[in-house]
This record gives C-alpha cells, structure tokens and sequence, in this order.
C-alpha cells in the first residue's frame, strides 16, 4: 500500500502533481478541498458550512474535515493506495490520519513537501483565479491562506521529520522535473 501525502502551501502545484501520481501508480485520489467544492456546488449542509470556512480562507474543524476523510477512506475498496492532497492540515489531523491508517493496518509511506517561494504562490494563485473563476483566489482571501498555511499547517513539516517520513521537493521550475523529482522520492520507500 503506498500511502502519499502530497504536502505544500496553496498553489505549490499539490492538485497538478497528484493527478500525474495517480496516472503513474494507480492510486486513489482524496482531495478535501475537491470534496468540499462538490458539496458548495450541490448545495448541501456541509456544502453551507464550509462555504462560510473557506471564503474567508479559514480551515474547517478538524473533526469536520477528519470524519469527511474517513468516510471517502471507506469508500476505495482494493485500492493500491492514497494520494491526500490537502489532508493533513494540522497536527491534530496528521495524528488522526495516522491512527486512521493504522486501524487499517497502514501507515503514510511518504510525505512530499512541494517547496514553492511565496511570490510565486501568489502569482500562480491569482492567474489561478482568472482562470478558473475559483472564488477563494483572489489577492485578499490568498494572503489569509499563506498566514494559516505558516501557522497551522507549516508545523507539520517539523511532525513528519520526526516521523522519518519527509521528503522535500523543489517545487519551483519544469513540470516534468518536479514529477520526476517526486517519483524518485515514492520509489525510494516502495
Ligand atoms: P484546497 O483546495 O486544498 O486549497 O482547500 C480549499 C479550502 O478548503 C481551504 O482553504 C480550507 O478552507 C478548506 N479545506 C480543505 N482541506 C482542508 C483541511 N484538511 N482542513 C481544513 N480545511 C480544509
């Protein structure tokens, strides 16, 4: 089971590069950022409530975000494995991502961290919010998201290090390179 956490600051290119991971190793995907866009765009409850999250460029409560992960856990039967794209976010996920595993018989195998500098982020976002007309892209909502990526989920590189799972990854230039950069970080754990 080869189980990923695809790790950056937003617009580091964790989507991007999860799709070419799922292509190259058969994997399944879980992004909880996709989920929560699908819920927004069905109008359910959840949808609501995390629309009101993520317009301000807050996170959702862990134990929100963690029963959501769960559920879409559950629901690959004879996977290969997992790539979490935007999942952990926080210590208090990553612990329940691990316990998680665990239950399962499982463990994360890697964490990738798409290492990007913060001017880039920025421009990469905004063209991002042009593009797509993704709401939580503009140039205010953006900088709240780089505040809570460095004070909430930017201690989590420091918990896999200590988990002996990190593997950093230079994430500015070639799309080609990054991938092959990142595959050479997942078949050194296979
Ligand atoms: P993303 O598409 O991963 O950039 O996520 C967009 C937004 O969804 C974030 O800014 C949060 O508001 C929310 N979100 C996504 N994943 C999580 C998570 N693991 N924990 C809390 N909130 C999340």
């Amino acid at each position: 089971m080869l189980n990923i956490v695809i790790f950056g600051a937003p617009g580091s290119g964790k989507g991007t590069q999860s799709e070419r991971i799922v292509a190259k190793y058969g994997i399944n995907h879980i992004s909880t950022g996709d989920v929560l866009r699908a819920e927004i765009k069905n109008g359910t409850e959840l949808g609501k409530t995390a629309k009101s999250y993520i317009d301000q460029g807050q996170l959702l409560p862990d134990a929100l975000i963690i029963d959501i992960l769960a559920s879409t856990l559950d629901g690959f039967k004879e996977s290969k494995g997992v790539i979490f794209d935007g999942f952990p976010r926080t210590i208090a996920q990553a612990e329940a991502l691990k316990k998680m595993l665990a239950e399962r018989g499982q463990q994360v195998s890697v964490m990738l961290d798409l290492d990007v500098p913060e001017e880039e982020l920025m421009t990469r976002l905004i063209k991002r919010g042009q593009e797509s007309g993704r709401a939580d892209d503009n140039e205010e909502t953006i900088k709240k998201r780089l505040v809570v990526y460095h004070s909430q989920t930017a201690p989590l590189i420091d918990w896999y290090k200590a988990e002996g799972l990190y593997a950093h990854i230079q994430g500015l230039g070639e799309l080609e390179t990054i991938t092959a950069d990142i595959c050479k970080a997942i078949d050194s754990v296979q």
